[in-house]
């Protein structure tokens, strides 16, 4: 297979192994998981991007979500330039703060108070202190597949045995940070009974993805998500909806209202920036009062709410907020999955296409669901790394692993589309050859 020329992009990483570990400032940037050395993405437009090398790409990563938009959308462009004049940052209020969570929180019935962050992770790691603080219990509980971030408490993997502590995931986590993490498996009733049984009264809440997507697409059935909601009000413990990836995703008010449950707090982040670093998290009144100044649990921001990012934020969630986005963005996706579907029955290939909304994931497997981590055949990613080289020499941007959703944008043309289905029959093709 004659591949694209990377010389440049491959230049430059190597000259980026210099400054930074393994080149990159986050690790699946750096290919690992794929052929080939990292690209280097010069540009983006609408649906495409243009690495060094001049190579053009239609991008199904969208930056791992935010960009639902696609890249450099006109209107978030217009907001960010009219605030940059005023300046960049004041670490005081700002108006711009209040117009997005107006923005928000008169759309979104399942929050009433939020605050800004900078990051996912961030939005997480307060949600957690926030239930530990209102709870005034230290353990909770998450599930394998499910990603939240990469903060202490929640680096850590299932450990052995039935129901135990977890095991970090990470050097320099300390074993009593993973002490205080339970991890279970999804779609599993019976380990989260014998979890609550075995630590009773002292859960402070669980958290999960609100449809888990970092681990390929773990769609829960909705009794299950149902269950959960039933068993943390029993024990008196939190449910934590992670919306970083499902928030503005699967509709304004992400996954708690595509399930139509209540949890008590919810974390936001990609979308919710435009593309610039924001995070957010929100729960009720009540609860929100125990955050700090108000309540006891601290929690602050040197660049919180920062106006740049605010402003991409506000434009681009205008734009979701208007009738029909979401109907016509899952249409799109639909009919994607659905013709590429279709051909991989017809030559009996062993992949399906799982999709939600606007995510999909492409899984080597002869299963017709996967809800959880443990039902990924991690060899199948052999299959995908051929997959992923034939897409990226065929024009097509799918992130570098396996393990990893494709988004679809609204920025994303039928054309595109057409484009995409063909090149990706026939990397199957040279999978299945
Ligand atoms: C990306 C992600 C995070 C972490 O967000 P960062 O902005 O990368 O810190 C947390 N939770 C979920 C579900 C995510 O997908």
């Amino acid at each position: 297979m004659k591949d694209i020329s990377r010389s440049k992009s491959a230049a430059l990483y190597e000259k980026a192994k210099t400054y930074f570990p393994g080149g990159v400032n986050s690790p699946v940037r750096a290919f690992k998981s794929v052929y080939g050395t990292p690209l280097f993405i010069e540009r983006g437009d609408g649906s495409h991007i243009w690495d060094a090398d001049g190579n053009e790409f239609i991008d199904f990563c969208c930056s791992w979500g935010p960009l639902i938009l696609g890249h450099n959308d006109g209107r978030i462009r217009e907001s960010v330039i009219n605030a940059l004049p005023q300046g960049l940052s004041f670490g005081a209020p700002t108006e711009l703060e209040n117009e997005l969570a107006e923005l928000i929180l008169t759309n979104n019935k399942y929050i009433q108070k939020l605050r800004f962050v900078s990051s996912g992770t961030e939005a997480v790691m307060s949600a957690i202190r926030l239930a530990r603080g209102h709870t005034k219990r230290d353990k909770i509980i998450k599930f394998e597949g499910c990603y939240h971030g990469h903060s202490d408490s929640l680096l850590v993997k299932a450990g052995s045995g039935l129901v135990t502590f977890g095991e970090t995931s990470s050097l320099g986590v300390p074993t009593s940070f993973a002490a205080e993490t339970i991890v279970l498996p999804l779609n599993d009733k019976q380990a989260l009974q014998e979890a609550f049984a075995q630590f009773e009264g002292q859960v402070a809440a669980v958290i999960i993805e609100g449809i888990p997507a970092n681990d390929g697409l773990l769609i829960q059935e909705q009794h299950y998500i149902e269950y959960l909601r039933a068993i943390t009000q029993e024990n008196g413990a939190l449910l934590i909806f992670d919306e970083v990836i499902t928030g503005f995703r699967l509709g304004f008010e992400g996954a708690a209202a595509y399930y139509g449950i209540q949890p008590d707090i919810i974390t936001y982040g990609k979308i919710i920036g435009g593309g610039m670093p924001v995070g957010a998290y929100g729960a009720s009144e009540e609860l929100m009062s125990c955050i700090s100044p108000d309540g006891g649990v601290y929690q602050a921001g040197t660049l919180s709410g920062n106006p740049i990012a605010m402003a991409a934020g506000i434009a681009q969630l205008n734009v979701l907020n208007t009738d029909g986005f979401y109907e016509g963005l899952a249409t799109k996706t639909k009919n994607l999955v659905d013709a590429l579907t279709a051909y991989i029955d017809a030559r009996n290939y062993q992949v399906k296409v799982f999709s939600i909304a606007s995510i999909f994931w492409i899984a080597f497997t002869d299963k017709s669901s996967i809800r959880s981590a443990d039902e990924i055949d991690a060899n199948s990613m052999e299959k995908y790394k051929v997959f992923h080289r034939a897409l990226l020499n065929r024009g097509v941007y799918l992130g570098p692993s396996g393990y990893e959703v494709g988004f679809v944008s609204a920025a994303h043309t039928q054309d595109d589309l057409d484009k995409a289905l063909t090149a990706m029959k026939e990397g199957l093709d040279l999978v299945f050859v």
